[in-house]
């Protein structure tokens, strides 16, 4: 497999974590899919001061078009169903590897595809709908927080709007993060409502240590596992991520 090479995009540490991610699994529960981790030029926003995904990215496109080809190969297509992340956003995928997802997908009768974008992309979602005709596209929305307070002075999402209606607007999914300090059951519950009635399906990711400044809460994790988890957990429309390799992807 090629390695992008250390010292270019990422620190040797870094690297040598991520070279031996998971980068494909199955999600046996609720909507039944196979999912892929794969890798881009990297995060062009790269602002959230919670993140460090974006540390999985590498300049060389055709090193990330040999990886991506060998996680794709891994693909059976059982579940006609296929979630592509790529720590960022599907557009910073190379354009060979997006002809390939949808050679293999056609191939292997794959009628749903979910891809993730960054709110900043969302004036070219229609012409990826275009490029991937014939095929169920769900797009994924970083959102984190309707609040937009919390989302734009803490987690710096850079996602401008307010109203429900007009972020969601180009995106079938959507992206929440639990477990932060400022939280409470109120604010997580109006996020999960309200993704509700604006997505079609929801993920919530509960905050977890990582190479970032941002620390999860335990007392606001606790609230949410002790109010919120129960009432939702069997909700077909919600993926909850308590760890973030709850899916099968990632290290
Ligand atoms: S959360 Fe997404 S948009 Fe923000 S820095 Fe990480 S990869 Fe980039």
């Amino acid at each position: 497999m090629p390695e992008c090479v250390p010292g270019t995009d990422l620190s040797l540490r870094a690297h040598s974590q991520i070279i031996h991610m998971e980068r494909y699994s199955k999600i046996l529960t609720k909507r039944k899919r196979e999912i892929v981790l794969l890798r881009g030029k990297g995060c062009a926003y790269r602002k959230c001061p919670f993140c460090d995904y974006h540390l999985d990215s590498c300049s060389d496109e055709a090193a990330n078009y040999t990886l991506n080809c060998k996680v794709l190969e891994q693909v059976t297509g059982e579940f006609g169903d296929l979630e592509i992340i790529n720590s960022g956003s599907v557009f910073e995928l190379d354009h060979d590897t997006l002809e390939h997802i949808r050679e293999v997908c056609r191939r292997k009768k794959i009628s749903t595809i979910h891809f993730e974008s960054h709110y900043l992309y969302r004036e070219r979602i229609p012409a990826l709908r275009q490029l991937f005709d014939g095929f169920n596209l769900k797009l994924k929305l970083g959102l984190e927080t309707f609040d937009r307070d919390f989302r734009e002075g803490i987690l710096k999402k850079g996602i401008p709007d307010s109203d429900p209606q007009v972020i969601s607007r180009h995106f079938e999914e959507a992206n929440f993060l639990f477990g932060i300090r400022g939280q409470s059951a109120s604010s997580m519950e109006r996020d999960i409502l309200l993704g509700l009635r604006y997505f079609e399906r929801i993920c919530i990711n509960i905050m977890c240590p990582n190479t970032t400044g941002i620390m999860p809460d335990s007392d606001v994790i606790s609230i949410f596992m002790d109010d919120l988890y129960p009432k939702y957990r069997d909700d077909e429309r919600i993926d909850i991520l308590i760890e973030n390799t709850d899916f099968g992807v990632g290290d």
